[in-house]
């Protein structure tokens, strides 16, 4: 990965040009910001960018052995670290989950955690950062460096460290060896310990705005002009989003068939019916639900606001727009406030492991009560 083949983010990649250039490196370096954005792509350039042998015009030259190494994730010198589960008759440390973790930061270079998940065969899973991971990368430190002058760490998602692995970690991050760079890259750095957090220096990246997400969208083929600026539009600047919503569209139907069948149903007043709703739902796993309540919460965003009729506020696609054509006039400012806290409830007990039948019927009756009925 070189920068140029990074769209935009310019001061970013000056700020770590600069930093290789003056060979004056933080020994811990955190790159934050919300999911869905470049990070790891330039924490992989930068990484590229030092180990270069032949840099040029502020770029690593992509075709020397070290840069055609790191391209792949296979630098000697390079120790990559992530997320995983623990499973039966596999370890849990990043070394064993290697040969996944490079063929998906192959497919998805903005680091789509869902697709991580599924890779780890467990949608449920919550992958963690083991105490062994660290005790692995305090070895791998402690000895000299192969090829390269610098041995650099890539650690993705730093927040996914359990404490006692955070914990033994301080160690490097305090008195780091002069010859490493440690980078951290991470989603959600106010779960970072705090300890760890405070001895990195930080580089804060943001996502792309919608323009620019269109303009990687169209150069990503196959889409019309309308549709990459409706893609844009949904994703909020989350580029993961916006490729999601770019491939097969089909867990997002999905999403809309449940939304419309739990809207009907509680307007009708099935009870049998809705119980069977919240059990079809707790089928499809816990990440997957917590997504559909962030997509319960969007409807009920838009079609509140498309009772206002500014056609410019909405960011329907078609299908649901066709829905919200009836469905909106239930959705009124007595009840949006209540509707919108049941569902991040909803999605906040599940995250917490709740029993997720109970909290999707939970849900089913709340709507039942607080849908707005015609007279
Ligand atoms: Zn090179």
């Amino acid at each position: 990965m070189r920068f140029a083949d990074i769209y935009g983010h310019e001061d970013v990649k000056q700020r770590l040009r600069a930093m290789a250039d003056s060979r004056r490196m933080p020994h811990a370096l955190m790159i934050e910001g919300a999911e869905g954005s470049a990070k790891f792509a330039l924490a992989r350039a930068f990484v590229q960018y030092i180990h270069c042998t032949n840099r040029r015009d502020g770029d690593s030259c992509g075709v020397c052995p070290e840069c055609r190494l790191s391209d792949s994730l296979n630098h000697i010198d390079t120790f990559i670290s992530f997320p995983v589960v623990k499973r039966s008759g596999r370890g849990d440390t990043s070394d064993d989950y290697l040969p996944d973790f490079r063929e998906f930061v192959k497919d998805c270079p903005f680091m789509d955690f869902e697709e991580w998940l599924r890779r780890l065969d467990n949608i449920n899973a919550q992958p963690m950062i083991y105490v062994s991971e660290s005790s692995a990368l305090i070895r791998k430190i402690a000895i000299k460096s192969r090829r390269s002058e610098f041995k650099t760490v890539l650690m993705w998602l730093p927040e996914r460290l359990m404490e006692n692995a955070a914990n033994k970690l301080l160690k490097i991050v305090e008195e780091p060896a002069s010859d490493t760079v440690i980078v951290m890259v991470s989603n959600n750095s106010r779960q970072v310990l705090p300890t760890i957090y405070s001895r990195t220096q930080r580089i804060v990246v943001h996502r792309y705005d919608n323009d620019e997400i269109e303009d990687i969208i169209r150069s990503r083929g196959s889409v019309s002009a309308d549709d990459a600026a409706l893609i844009a539009r949904l994703s909020a600047g989350n580029i993961n989003e916006a490729l999601r919503l770019m491939s097969v569209s089909k867990e997002r139907q999905k999403f809309l068939d449940l939304f419309k069948e739990l809207m009907r149903k509680a307007y009708l007043r099935k009870i049998i019916d809705l119980r069977q709703w919240s059990s079809d739902l707790a089928a499809l796993g816990r990440e997957p639900q917590i997504q559909f309540y962030d997509y319960c919460a969007r409807m009920l965003r838009e079609n509140f606001v498309y009772n206002l009729k500014v056609d410019s506020l909405t960011f329907l696609s078609k299908d649901e727009m066709e829905f919200s054509a009836n469905f909106a006039r239930f959705i009124t400012n007595l009840n949006v406030i209540q509707l919108l806290e049941a569902f991040s409830k909803a999605a906040a007990d599940i995250a917490a492991n709740g029993n997720a039948k109970i909290i999707n019927f939970d849900v089913a009756i709340q709507v039942i009560l607080l849908l707005k009925r015609d007279k």
